[in-house]
C-alpha cells in the first residue's frame, strides 16, 4: 500500500491524498498549523466569543464530557483557567471502564462542576450497534451520534448557548483543514454532524432501516440533532477549543495528570507509552481491530503519525510499533459479540465485506492480543437475543 512520506498514513486512511513529493494533505494542516495560523489573534477570538455570552445565561458554557484526555482537558481550560460556569453534559456510551469512571468522580470534585450524564435505553443501543456493523462495518453509530447531538439538546433545554468542544477534527482527518479553522469554517454543526459524525445516517434514516415493530420512533429521541431553526432561536455557538488553541495531547495529558490526578489505563493494541489515548472505552480495541481489517491500519499507526509529524520519534520506531501491536485480535472481543449477538465467523464476514480497496487482511491469521486489566470487572449481562440477529443476517444475506 501506498503511504505517507513523512507520518507513515496509508492510501486507505480516510479523506488522504498525497502530493507530488508523498506527503499526505494531513501532514500539510499540520504544518499550516504551526506556521500559518496566528495562534495569538486566535487566542484573542476566543475571548471575544466568551464575551458575548458570558454571565448572561443559566451557565457560560456547555462542555461535552467523556472523561477522556482531551475533554479533561478542555474542562480544566474553562472551569479552573477561565473560571468560567460549565455545565457538563455526559453521553454514557455504556462502555465506561472502571478507571475512567473514577477519573470522572475526582475530576468532577476537584473542579466543582454540574453535570448531566445520559444514559440511553441498552436494548436500543444493541441494536443499533448490530444494525450500523451490518451496514457501514462501524458499529459507533449510537455513540458518535448520542456524543454530538445530546448536548445540542441539552443546550436548548438549558436555554445554554455556547457549547465548546475539545480537538477539532482538522487534528486527525481532512473533513475540514486547519485552514478552516482560520475561516471559522470547523463550527460544531449539523453539517459537521452530517458530513462525517453519523455515517450519514440521521436519526430519522435509522428508524426505517430497524424496521422494527416493538420499537417507537420516540426510542431515537436522544439521538436527534435540533432543528437549525431551534439552534438559530438560541442563538447558539458551538465550537472547538482547538481551534483557538493549538492542540497538543503530550502536553495536554501531562497537565491534567499534574493538576488534576487524571490517570491513564491502557487500551488493547496500542504500545503502553500511549497509556492516555482513548482511556474511555471497552469497545475501543474492537474498533481499531474492525479497522484494521477494512483498512490494513489501526490505531498505533494513526498514533505513530502524530508523533512522526510532531518530530517525537523517528519511522523505525514507529514501523516496530506498528508492526508488534496493530492488528492484533483484541482478547474481549466477545464482548462485543455478545452484544449484538454474532458468532466470530460472522463478524470476520461482515467486516471483510467492508474493505477499502487496495487492503486485504485476513483476520483469520490474526494473532490474539493479552486480555486488559480490567476485562473481568466489564458487565457483560443483557446479551443480544440470538433470534433478533439472526432475522438481521437472513435479511442482509450475510448467513453462511
Ligand atoms: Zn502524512
Amino acid at each position: 500500500m501506498k503511504s505517507c512520506s513523512k507520518c507513515l498514513l496509508p492510501e486507505t486512511h480516510e479523506t488522504i491524498e498525497y502530493n507530488e513529493s508523498g506527503e499526505c494533505n494531513i501532514c500539510n494542516q499540520h504544518k499550516f498549523k504551526n506556521e500559518k495560523i496566528d495562534w495569538e489573534n486566535k487566542d484573542k477570538e476566543f475571548f471575544e466569543i466568551l464575551d458575548q455570552y458570558k454571565s448572561k445565561h443559566p451557565y457560560d458554557c456547555i462542555v461535552p464530557f467523556s472523561g477522556g484526555k482531551d475533554s479533561v482537558f478542555t474542562l480544566y481550560k474553562l472551569a479552573h483557567e477561565m473560571k468560567l460556569k460549565c455545565l457538563v453534559v455526559s453521553f454514557d456510551h455504556s462502555f465506561f471502564r472502571p478507571k475512567l469512571i473514577e477519573n470522572r468522580t475526582k475530576i468532577f470534585k476537584k473542579l466543582g462542576v454540574d453535570v448531566i450524564t445520559f444514559t440511553p435505553n441498552w436494548k436500543i443501543v444493541q441494536k443499533l450497534m448490530l444494525e450500523t456493523f451490518l451496514r457501514k462495518g462501524d458499529f459507533c453509530w449510537h455513540c458518535h451520534s448520542g456524543i454530538f447531538a445530546y448536548p445540542m439538546q441539552v443546550a436548548i433545554k438549558e436555554k445554554v448557548p455556547l457549547v465548546i468542544w475539545g480537538e477539532p477534527q482538522a487534528e486527525y482527518t481532512a473533513y475540514y483543514s486547519y485552514e478552516d479553522t482560520l475561516n471559522q469554517n470547523e463550527e460544531v454543526n449539523e453539517e459537521r454532524f452530517n458530513k462525517f459524525v453519523n455515517l450519514g445516517i440521521s436519526a430519522d434514516d435509522m428508524y426505517y432501516m430497524l424496521n422494527d415493530k416493538n420499537l417507537d420512533k420516540r426510542d431515537l429521541a436522544p439521538y436527534v440533532y435540533p432543528s437549525e431553526d431551534e439552534l438559530k432561536n438560541l442563538n447558539f455557538r458551538s465550537i472547538c477549543l482547538g481551534s483557538y488553541f493549538p492542540w497538543d495531547v503530550k502536553k495536554q495529558v501531562a497537565l491534567i495528570k499534574e493538576e488534576l490526578g487524571w490517570e491513564e489505563d491502557l487500551n488493547a493494541g496500542i504500545p503502553p507509552e500511549y497509556s492516555y489515548e482513548k482511556v474511555e472505552c471497552q469497545m475501543q480495541g474492537i474498533r481499531d481491530y474492525i479497522k484494521y481489517i477494512k483498512r490494513g491500519s489501526g490505531r498505533t499507526a494513526h498514533l505513530s503519525a502524530i508523533d512522526l509529524r510532531n518530530g517525537r520519534i523517528n519511522k523505525n520506531k514507529a514501523k516496530n510499533n506498528i508492526k508488534k501491536y496493530d492488528g492484533k485480535k483484541p482478547a474481549n472481543l466477545d464482548l462485543f459479540l455478545k452484544a449484538v449477538g454474532l458468532t466470530e465467523k460472522e463478524f470476520n464476514k461482515i467486516v471483510k465485506t467492508h474493505t477499502v480497496f487496495p487492503a486485504n487482511v485476513d483476520p483469520e491469521k490474526l494473532e490474539k492480543g493479552k486480555p486488559l486489566h480490567d476485562s473481568n470487572y466489564w458487565d457483560k449481562s443483557a446479551p443480544m437475543e440470538r433470534s433478533y440477529t439472526e432475522k438481521k443476517l437472513n435479511n442482509f444475506n450475510f448467513k453462511k
